[in-house]
């Protein structure tokens, strides 16, 4: 069984190695913006909801998010999962220890992914144009950066805190495939 957390800002290529990752351990991915961009093309109330926040590079709330995974974590029925974008927030983060708790398991392994702002400015400027993604554009992405520092990293920090022994630091900026034999490097040695 291998649970893991992706951290790292938008445009990082958490998605990336988080895909290349669970098929490697042929474990699931559950992406949550995947998950939440899925659910916009429903065309409901909720759907419009989710399309405003996320179009605008904000969060959307700790209630649906835990919601969602909740869901999806108490059906895994694999071998172990990826979170990829998951908790972003420290309300997230105790509702993931509490489901933790409950179900007797844990969290293997973390990878914190750093890269900095300026190859991440290109990166997801590349992407919007292949992708097409409303929330790709510069504009956005100063906000989703933004998020990512008042919020998100304030999670990982806490992290690296109380999980030192299975935190890992991995350099973002190299190319994809280096930075998939490194994260198979630490998941072999331990
Ligand atoms: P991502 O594909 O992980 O970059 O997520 C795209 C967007 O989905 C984010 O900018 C948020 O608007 C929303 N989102 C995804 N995961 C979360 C989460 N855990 N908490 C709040 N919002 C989220």
């Amino acid at each position: 069984m291998k649970n893991i957390i992706f951290f790292g800002p938008p445009g990082a290529g958490k998605g990336t190695q988080a895909k290349i990752i669970s098929e490697h351990l042929k474990i699931s991915h559950l992406s949550t913006g995947e998950i939440l961009r899925n659910k916009i093309l429903q065309k409901d109330e909720l759907a419009n909801q989710l399309k405003e926040i996320m179009s605008a590079g904000k969060l959307v709330s700790d209630d649906i998010l835990n919601k969602i995974v909740l869901e999806r974590l108490t059906n895994e029925t694999n071998k172990g999962y990826i979170l990829d974008g998951y908790p972003r927030t420290i309300v997230q983060s105790e509702f993931l220890n509490t489901f933790l708790k409950n179900s007797s398991s844990k969290i293997d392994y973390i990878f914190n992914i750093k890269i900095n702002f300026e190859i991440l400015r290109n990166r997801i400027i590349k992407r919007s144009s292949e992708e097409s993604r409303e929330d790709d554009n510069l504009e956005v992405i100063q906000t989703r950066y933004s998020e990512y520092l008042n919020t998100t990293q304030k999670v990982s920090n806490l992290y690296k805190d109380t999980h030192k022994e299975i935190f890992h630091e991995i350099d973002g900026s190299s190319e994809i495939q280096e930075i998939t034999s490194n994260i198979i490097k630490i998941l072999k040695k331990s």
